[in-house]
């Protein structure tokens, strides 16, 4: 059987921590979708249109990987797609008491899905694309903070 997850996520930009959990998740699935989220009470830096050139421009040439967009509950994106995995990264334990409530909640409305966490490599747990974006608004070089293949 296929193992399909879905790599829900703002991406506002893709940062290395990102791609390092895509990296990482890529012996343990067939395949996996990463999925924009698209939330229109949310104001981003890049558009969803972007954000997906940025993932192609990262993934490029990986079979294993589709870059998609979604909105609505991650979990009905999931069953659209047949996938029955959600990965998540995990990087300091507040993001695991957010994590866990929101992995219990997809749980109850889809009890077939599991939620894979991977670690959050030492040298990314204080990375984050606000982080990222506050450097792009004040004109700094992001280049240390986000994938090689990216151009922003
Ligand atoms: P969301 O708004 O859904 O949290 P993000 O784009 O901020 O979207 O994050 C998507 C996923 O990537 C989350 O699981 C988050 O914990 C993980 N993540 C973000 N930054 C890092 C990082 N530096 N290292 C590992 N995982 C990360």
């Amino acid at each position: 059987m296929n193992k399909i997850a879905v790599f829900p996520g703002s991406f506002d930009p893709i940062t290395k921590g990102h791609e390092s959990i895509v990296r990482r998740a890529l012996p343990i699935f067939d395949k996996i979708i990463i999925a924009i989220g698209i939330n229109s009470e949310k104001t981003f830096y890049f558009t969803p249109e972007q954000r997906e050139v940025h993932m192609k421009q990262v993934f490029r040439g990986e079979n294993k990987i589709v870059v998609d967009k979604y909105s609505g509950l991650t979990v009905e994106y999931c069953k659209k797609v047949n996938a029955k995995y959600i990965l998540r990264g995990l990087r300091i334990s507040a993001d695991f008491e957010f994590e866990r409530g929101i992995a219990h909640l997809n749980k109850a409305m889809y009890p077939e899905i599991e939620t894979v966490f991977l670690l959050a490599e030492q040298e990314y747990s204080a990375l984050n694309s606000t982080i990222v974006r506050e450097i792009l608004r004040n004109g700094g070089d992001v280049s240390l903070f986000v994938p090689e293949k990216l151009k922003l």
